[in-house]
């Protein structure tokens, strides 16, 4: 069933299906591009269009396949950014099930929009991963609300890191701590390279250009292309070094202002992602008067839209010391041993799970285990528990 997609300002239009459409044949690597997944951040279908029609046109040695396909396109249809539910957090267990199984659709599970949209979009994806020999590549594309330079959010697994590092745009480790039930979050579970990636503002027309440039160095980097024989790939490189210019490198999120319901947040006017903010220096209001940034970083993700619960970010750079002293961590497996360290255990029945009894562990938890690739899953009395990322 195709959907007609327009937005005024980008000043697009597209008949799009659930597959936007697809280059090259035969095995080798596949990159998967998924555009939509909010339905207000249609710049992400366009630039995969783009990206078909500069392939189609320049014919260039090809191995494997590039595969465009849109996230929500209930929401897409009607420019939106959800009709029920976020789809960017419904991929957690119990919403996968509830979406292939009508009986367990209840009271807190009420039957909606987006249910269908995991069903159809996952029915898709376990084809590709079931025809296809891979290795595979997952890029799930969005736009924010603020301006911000481009940059690419990822759960910080070797494999997805090793493919971020080469990108002339910053990468963003840890988010998923704050946002669970992300669609990326829940492909880490195959052993896949599953990054997303932010252009830019939603209805600013430089941002399918900053999509179609990502998606460009993607086939690169995937191997489905190689330079010599694809030119406007220095190009494409040049455009995102510019506009990322200063920025490149890893930054860790360290904090997310949740929004309450009623509590009338607004950001004070003229943040953009990655500007400098120092502690105590306002950011935003609320009814009960000034919010002020928590400690020296950056400013990360200011909400600016009506939709959504994530005030604001705070951003640190990290050093390559830690980046590649955890590189070195994981390659020993140094997670074998984080038990001999008091009050670690690691949970029976779920080997890639620890729980840390706060009481006892008087070190650095939480920045020791992310070095070993633990993410923080929640916390409950004195019990940190953490769970391993690597597949
Ligand atoms: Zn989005």
């Amino acid at each position: 069933m195709s959907v007609l997609i327009h937005c005024p300002t980008l000043q697009r239009t597209a008949s799009i299906d659930r597959v936007i459409g697809q280059y090259g044949s035969g095995d080798g690597p596949v990159v998967v591009v998924i555009a939509g997944v909010h339905g207000n951040e249609p710049a992400g279908v366009y630039a995969i269009l783009d990206l078909l029609d500069s392939l189609n046109e320049a014919s260039p040695d090809f191995r494997g396949k590039v595969i465009g396909l849109a996230g929500n396109l209930a929401a897409l249809k009607n420019n939106v950014r959800y009709i029920d539910r976020d789809l960017n957090r419904m991929w957690i267990r119990e919403n996968v099930e509830a979406a292939y199984d009508p009986a367990l659709l209840n009271e807190s599970q009420p039957r909606c929009a987006e249910l269908d949209e995991v069903r159809a979009l996952y029915d898709v994806i376990k084809g590709i991963m079931a025809n296809e020999t891979g290795p595979f590549h997952f890029v799930d594309l969005h736009t924010t609300s603020s301006v911000s330079p481009p940059f690419i959010p990822f759960d910080d697994t070797l494999s997805n890191r090793n493919f971020v590092e080469h990108f002339p745009v910053p990468g963003i480790l840890g988010i998923e701590e704050f946002l669970p039930g992300t669609l990326l979050s829940y492909m880490t579970r195959y052993n896949v390279v599953a990054i997303g990636y932010e252009a830019g503002q939603h209805r600013e027309p430089s941002s399918i250009g900053f999509h179609h440039a990502m998606l460009a160095l993607c086939l690169e980097k995937a191997g489905c292309v190689a330079r010599e024989n694809f030119p406007v790939l220095a190009e494409h490189e040049e455009t995102l070094r510019k506009r990322a210019e200063g920025l490149q490198g890893f930054y860790e999120v360290r904090y997310r202002y949740a929004i309450e319901e009623g509590e009338g947040f607004r950001m004070l006017p003229g943040f953009t992602s990655f500007q400098p903010v120092s502690r105590m220096q306002p950011l935003a209001e609320n009814n009960q008067g000034s919010i002020k940034a928590q400690e020296n970083g950056r400013i990360f993700m200011p909400l600016y839209q009506a939709q959504g619960n994530d005030g604001y970010f705070l951003i640190r750079p990290i050093a390559r010391f830690w980046l590649k002293l955890s590189k070195v961590l994981r390659r020993w497996r140094a997670e074998r041993v984080l038990t001999w360290l008091p009050g670690v255990r690691r949970l029976q029945d779920e080997q890639n799970t620890v729980t840390v009894n706060t009481r006892i562990a008087k070190f650095k938890v939480r920045e020791f285990l992310h070095l070993l690739g633990y993410r923080l899953q929640g916390v409950e009395g004195n019990t940190m528990r953490f769970s391993r990322r690597e597949p």
